[in-house]
C-alpha cells in the first residue's frame, strides 16, 4: 500500500479522499489555489503545497505545478477526484510517465471514453445498448447528414465528441433546422473542446438518467455496485441523486449492470467508473461513460457498505477486490442533495464568508462539506460546497430523513439551493418517484409562473 497520497483537487472531495487515505493508513498531500489557503482539508492534511493563484488554469489544471509538489513531496501517488484533471489521458499519462501512481483508469481508457463516438462504439462492440444514432462522427456531406436524420428520425439531438458538463449539446425537432444546427455545434465544439466532431442520436422524449457504478482491478476482475437515478437535472446538472432508482424491474437493472462489468473486462478498465445511461420505455440507452469518482458516489456507498474511494485507492495499489458480485448485496435507499451556493430560483451564485454553519445529524444523516462557519467560499469555482446524503430502510424512510436534515441545517451569510431541496422533498411527483430528465425543469418553470 501507498505510503504517501498526493489529492490534487478542491473542496468536499479533498476532504472525502484525505478521510479515504487516513482510514488506510496513508499520509496526504494536498495542494491547493491561493484562494483556498483557509480550507479545512488544508489543514487537516500532513502536507500542503501552494500551487498557483486562485484561476483554475494557473493551479488544479496546471499539470507541472502538481507533478512538481509531488516530486518534492515524495508522494507515490496522485488522487485527482472529479473535474479538473480528472479526465484528462494527458495528465494521467503524465502522471505515470513521472514514476507516480494514478489512481484512476489507465490513459487509453480514459482517451477511449473521453470520446464520446469512439466510447460508444467501444459500447458496441461490448454488447451495452446504445441511443440509436449515427455510426461515428457526422461526415461533412448535408445529403449524408440529413438522411442519416431521416433514418433515426425527429427529434434528433447533435452532441459534440469531445463534450461534457453538459455542454456541446443541440436539439433539431425539423429537417430545416438541422444543418445550421451541425454547423454551430460543430464550431462550439472545436473552440471549447478543441474538437469539432459531432455526432447525432435521437432525442429521447422523456427519458430517466440512470447510471451503473463499478469498480475494476487489474487482476481481471469487474463488479457493478447497483444503479444511482440523477434524473433531477438543471441545464444537464445532476442535483439530487437516489439509489437504487424508484420503480425499475431488478431483472432489467440486473441485466444492464452485468453487461457493465463485462464491458470493463473487454476493454481493461481499472478503477471506479460510472455508465451513464437514459431509459425509457423499459429499455436502456448508453450515453457516456465517466472515468473518475463521482459527486453523488455516497449514495451508492449507503446502500452496498462498500467504500468507493478507499476501493480506488486499493486498485491503484494493484490490489485485487475482495468482494464478488453475489457479495454485493443493497440495503434500503439513500438520497443525496447537493448544497450549492447560489440562489435557489435563480441559480446565480452566491459566493462570500458563511457566517452560520450548522450541519444536521442523526440516524442515516451523513454530510461531506468542507465548509465551516466564517469560511469564504470563492467565486473562482464550482459553486457546490457540500452534500447532505441520507440513508434509510425504505425510500419512504429516507425522504422522511432528508426533509428532517434539511431543516435542521442552516446555512447563513450567503445563499444556497436549500429552500428548493426543501420543497422537492414534499413535492408530489418526486415521492412518487420515477420523475424524467425534464421534470425539475418543468418545476422551476411552473413555480415561476405561479
Ligand atoms: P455530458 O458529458 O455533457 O454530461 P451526456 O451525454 O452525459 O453529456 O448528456 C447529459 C444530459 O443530456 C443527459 O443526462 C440528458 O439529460 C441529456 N441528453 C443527452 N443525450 C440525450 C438524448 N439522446 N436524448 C435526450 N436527452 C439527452
Amino acid at each position: 500500500m501507498f505510503k504517501k497520497i498526493l489529492i490534487a483537487n478542491r473542496g468536499e472531495i479533498a476532504l472525502r479522499v484525505q478521510r479515504a487515505c487516513r482510514e488506510l493508513g496513508i499520509q496526504t498531500v494536498v495542494v491547493y489555489s491561493e484562494a483556498d489557503r483557509e480550507a479545512k482539508y488544508v489543514r487537516l492534511a500532513d502536507e500542503a503545497v501552494c500551487i498557483g493563484p486562485a484561476p483554475s488554469a494557473q493551479s488544479y489544471l496546471h499539470m507541472p505545478a502538481i507533478i512538481s509538489a509531488a516530486e518534492v513531496t515524495d508522494a507515490e501517488a496522485i488522487h485527482p477526484g472529479y473535474g479538473f484533471l480528472s479526465e484528462s489521458a494527458d495528465f494521467a499519462e503524465r502522471v505515470e510517465k513521472s514514476g507516480f501512481a494514478f489512481i484512476g483508469p489507465r490513459p487509453d481508457s480514459i482517451r477511449l471514453m473521453g470520446d464520446k463516438v469512439s466510447a460508444k462504439q467501444a459500447m458496441i462492440r461490448s454488447g451495452v445498448p446504445c441511443v440509436p444514432g449515427s455510426e461515428g462522427a457526422l461526415p461533412d456531406d448535408p445529403r449524408e447528414i440529413t438522411r442519416i436524420a431521416r433514418s433515426i428520425g425527429y427529434p434528433v439531438i447533435i452532441k459534440a465528441a469531445g463534450g461534457g458538463g453538459g455542454r456541446g449539446m443541440r436539439v433539431v425537432h425539423t429537417e430545416a433546422a438541422l444543418l445550421n444546427a451541425v454547423s454551430m455545434t460543430r464550431s462550439e465544439a472545436g473552440a471549447a473542446f478543441g474538437n469539432p466532431a459531432v455526432y447525432m442520436e435521437k432525442f429521447l422524449l422523456q427519458p430517466r438518467h440512470i447510471e451503473i457504478q463499478v469498480l475494476a482491478d487489474t487482476h481481471g476482475n469487474a463488479l457493478w455496485l447497483g444503479e444511482r437515478d440523477c434524473s433531477m437535472q438543471r441545464r444537464h446538472q445532476k442535483i439530487l441523486e437516489e439509489a437504487p432508482a424508484p420503480g425499475i424491474p431488478r431483472r432489467l437493472i440486473e441485466r444492464i449492470g452485468a453487461r457493465c462489468a463485462d464491458a470493463c473486462k473487454k476493454i481493461g478498465y481499472r478503477g471506479a467508473g460510472t455508465f451513464e445511461f437514459l431509459y425509457e420505455n423499459g429499455e436502456f440507452y448508453f450515453i457516456e461513460m465517466n472515468t473518475r469518482v463521482q459527486v453523488e458516489h455516497p449514495v451508492t456507498e449507503l446502500i452496498t457498505g462498500i467504500d468507493i474511494v478507499v476501493e480506488q485507492i486499493r486498485i491503484a495499489a494493484g490490489e485485487k477486490l475482495t468482494m464478488r458480485q453475489r457479495g454485493v448485496q443493497l440495503n434500503g435507499h439513500a438520497i443525496e442533495c447537493r448544497i450549492n451556493a447560489e440562489d435557489p430560483y435563480k441559480f446565480t451564485p452566491s459566493p462570500g464568508r458563511i457566517a452560520m454553519w450548522h450541519t444536521p445529524g442523526g440516524p442515516g444523516v451523513r454530510v461531506d462539506s468542507h465548509a465551516y462557519a466564517n469560511y469564504f467560499v470563492p467565486p473562482n469555482y464550482d459553486s457546490m460546497i457540500g452534500k447532505i446524503i441520507v440513508h434509510g430502510a425504505t425510500r419512504e424512510q429516507a425522504i422522511a430523513r432528508m426533509r428532517i436534515a434539511l431543516s435542521e441545517m442552516v446555512v447563513d451569510g450567503i445563499q444556497t439551493n436549500i429552500p428548493l431541496h426543501r420543497e422537492l422533498m414534499v413535492d408530489a411527483r418526486f415521492i412518487e418517484g420515477g420523475a424524467s430528465i425534464h421534470y425539475l425543469e418543468e418545476y422551476l418553470a411552473a413555480r415561476h409562473t405561479a
